[in-house]
């Protein structure tokens, strides 16, 4: 089996490789946050319920060392152009042909060849 790269948690004593979803409780880590309350810019000024929990506390499985776990986690974002309907729709078209000026001659031209 290929050794594929996870995002993974290292025990600090062994080494001993953990998933997040191994030691994190998702619930808990993302919090249960209730009733947002947001400024006129959309900030959020406080919300009820709980924050996200980025801590924990584990005991290694493989050589019984207890070791604590910080996540650093950050969000990125950009817009989906594919999707942004706020912006103006515009079609592509293949960029136009020009004629010559003695077009007809061409004309002329290629009906002699399909003769
Ligand atoms: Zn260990």
């Amino acid at each position: 089996m290929r050794k594929q790269k996870f995002n993974t948690i290292k025990c600090p004593q062994c080494g001993r490789e953990y998933l997040p979803a191994e030691i994190y409780v998702p619930f808990a880590f993302f919090g249960k946050p209730k009733r947002i309350v947001r400024d006129i810019d959309q900030s959020i000024l406080d919300h009820e319920g709980s924050n996200m929990d980025l801590k924990e506390r584990y005991i290694c499985d493989s050589c019984n060392t207890t070791f604590d776990v910080i996540a650093n986690i950050s969000f990125k974002t950009r817009v989906n152009e594919k999707y942004n309907f706020a912006k103006d729709y515009q079609t592509k078209i293949k960029p136009s042909i020009t004629m010559p000026e003695n077009w007809w001659w061409f004309l002329k031209f290629e009906k002699l060849i399909l003769k």
